[in-house]
């Protein structure tokens, strides 16, 4: 299919601004419009109480999350610092959502991801053997499941950090797996699988391309089970659990999310299953009180592209004439998921794109005042934040929260390297 570019810009003016790799904020104009969902709380509510089956095996295999009883969980942070220097007009509460923390993967695919790969390994046991929901999960620690799962293989199509979480637990569980990585993916990931017995299959070309051949060969092998980053359900539930766990988290904060305490939440995006699954599990619970915005590099904004056509996966950012390339590998996708679209286009408050220079600068800022270091595609949630407050969304009683989606697996030499980037584009900038 060929895209008529020139008379999409004449339908939104925005797309003009998207296709030059301008930075731009899209208010989306069917926000809470009536829509039917293909999932319920109840589906999210089944997800959280497999991973509270799982918290036993997890809590054995993984000892980092002994102190949380095997359940893979962020903390949140107040910004007290960050929000004196970068936002010092900001009327309320600054939250970091730390899930570039998050133990096993150290991003939020540590959700998602491998919730798919339990969900799997569950199935596969009951199919196999006498094992029920009843029984003791931390057997499947045992030989005799690693035996049974080493049959099976899991594939996936990853620009990295989807590879690591679905790697590292599938290599655990004891299935053999195959990551296929795109040319994004960074050496270390790459390494740090192969070192776990993972099979890493690169692709010069873009993330489409990697899942693509994943799931072309995945197709012929009866005996493989393929995670769909493009169209998974229980990769998006298990990205919404993240919110029945948020609630918990604000309660015991004593922050209120009502009618007159909106909730704005910041999401990084690239496929869009991730902030999606998060952002459908957050309206499922505080409806109309939260509001969800997507941010996506300059070079790379495939889900807004997708939503404001309303083509979805019909269209790729080089449609427009964009690279899909950018310093934000977690984000650097060419084409969204025509499922998050889809569910996103009702629920969905707004959506915008930041510059990789400004990622940098808030990667700086971060360390500088509170000593958290988050990988670029993580940062540049702050965007959203800075939008949502030049726009005059922001109000003394709002709370915003900046869902930090990655970093904590970044070797210290990477780390380095980001930051003294972040300084040459200061001095640059001068
Ligand atoms: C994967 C990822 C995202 C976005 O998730 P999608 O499901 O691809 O939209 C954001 N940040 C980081 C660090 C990621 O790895």
């Amino acid at each position: 299919m060929t895209i008529d570019v020139q008379s999409l810009k004449n339908i939104s003016p925005i797309i003009s601004n998207i296709a030059r790799g301008e930075e731009m904020f899209w208010k989306n104009p069917d926000y809470l419009n009536k829509q039917s969902f293909p999932f319920t709380l109840d589906d999210v509510i089944d997800a959280e109480q497999r991973l509270t089956r799982f918290a036993p095996y997890i809590a054995k295999v993984f000892p980092e999350t002994q102190n949380n009883q095997g359940k893979i969980e962020s903390q949140i942070f107040q910004l007290n610092h960050f929000k004196k220097t970068q936002f010092p007009h900001l009327k309320s509460n600054l939250l970091l959502k730390g899930d570039h923390a998050l133990p096993i993967s150290g991003s939020i695919k540590a959700r998602g991801g491998i919730y798919e790969v339990l969900k799997f390994a569950e199935e596969t046991a009951i199919k196999e053997t006498d094992f029920t929901v009843n029984s003791d999960y931390s057997l499947l620690a045992t030989d005799y499941y690693q035996d049974i799962f080493s049959k099976y293989r899991i594939a996936v199509g990853s620009t990295g950090n989807l590879g690591l979480s679905i790697g590292i637990m599938s290599a655990q569980l004891g299935f053999k797996v195959t990551v296929h990585m795109s040319q994004d993916a960074k050496e270390w990931k790459k390494d740090l699988l192969k070192s776990k017995g993972v099979e890493v299959v690169e692709h010069i070309q873009d993330y489409g391309y990697a899942v693509k051949e994943g799931r072309k060969i995945a197709m012929n092998d009866p005996y493989c089970h393929f995670v769909d980053d493009e169209a998974s359900k229980d990769l998006f539930l298990g990205y919404s659990v993240s919110a029945l766990r948020l609630e918990k988290q604000l309660k015991e904060a004593n922050i209120k999310v009502d009618q007159d305490h909106p909730l704005f939440v910041y999401l990084p995006c690239g496929v869009g299953g991730g902030p999606g699954g998060v952002a459908f599990g957050l309206k499922l619970i505080f409806g109309d009180n939260v509001h969800p915005v997507f941010i996506e590099p300059t070079e790379a904004p495939c889900m807004a592209l997708g939503m404001i056509t309303k083509l979805h996966d019909g269209i790729s950012v080089q449609d427009v004439g964009l690279s899909g390339k950018t310093i934000a590998d977690g984000l650097a996708v060419s084409r969204p998921s025509k499922l998050v679209g889809t569910i996103m286009s009702t629920l969905l408050f707004g959506s915008c794109t930041v510059e990789d220079n400004q990622l940098y600068r808030y990667l700086k800022a971060l360390k500088d005042t509170e000593n958290i270091f988050i990988e670029p595609s993580a940062t540049s949630g702050f965007h959203g934040l800075k939008y949502i407050h030049d726009l005059n969304y922001d109000s003394q009683h709002a709370t915003h929260i900046v869902w930090s989606t990655g970093g904590n697996m970044v070797p210290d030499k990477e780390q380095s390297i980001y930051y003294q980037q972040a300084i040459d584009i200061e001095r640059r900038s001068y």
